[in-house]
């Protein structure tokens, strides 16, 4: 049996797709240009995506992505409302980036997930105390190795949760330039 792929936008399966669309939903989207433009939501605590309300596979973001058709938006699911006092699961300490480039990174960093504290060192150096899904910082990780930074990503143990008997851990993500 031929494999037949799902089209992104209206689910027929069809043995050829353009851009993740059937041929119909294809021709649609130029027609209708933004019309077109869908949304894929994704919770910036537990990296959970969800697609017309409707929860779906993480892995499966890549058949969904319409070129220029899909926006991806950062959200906050409604568990992770509930659970927003939970504490931070990474610290960035950001060494050595130019002054001007300070508020840049922290909006970056905002965008992805919840700033729980901003602890500025000097004027070229910050740790941000933040909660969300590392794969989504991973992501943002590529984006940032390309703007000139070396990057060092360490796992620590934070403590020990008794309640579950295990440790608990948190991520450290060293960001800094060699030469400013
Ligand atoms: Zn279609
Ligand atoms: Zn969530």
């Amino acid at each position: 049996m031929k494999y037949r792929r799902t089209c992104a936008n209206c689910g027929k399966e069809t043995d050829k797709l353009y851009d993740n669309l059937c041929e119909e939903c294809y021709r649609k989207s130029k027609e209708e240009g933004d019309i077109f433009i869908k949304k894929i939501k994704i919770c910036k605590y537990c990296g959970k995506v969800f697609y017309k309300n409707k929860k779906i596979d993480y892995k499966k973001i890549e058949d969904l992505i319409v070129p220029n058709k899909t926006k991806i938006e950062y959200i906050v699911c409604e568990d992770c409302k509930k659970a927003i006092s939970t504490d931070y699961n990474t610290i960035i300490q950001i060494r050595n980036i130019e002054e001007s480039e300070m508020e840049e990174m922290i909006n970056l960093f905002k965008k992805i997930g919840y700033i729980k504290k901003l602890e500025e060192l000097n004027n070229n150096s910050i740790d941000i105390y933040i909660l969300s899904d590392t794969r989504i910082i991973r992501k943002h990780l590529k984006d940032i190795k390309r703007r000139g930074f070396d990057i060092k990503v360490s796992r620590k143990v934070k403590g020990y949760d008794r309640q579950h008997g295990r440790k608990m851990y948190y991520l450290t993500i060293l960001l800094y330039r060699k030469y400013l």
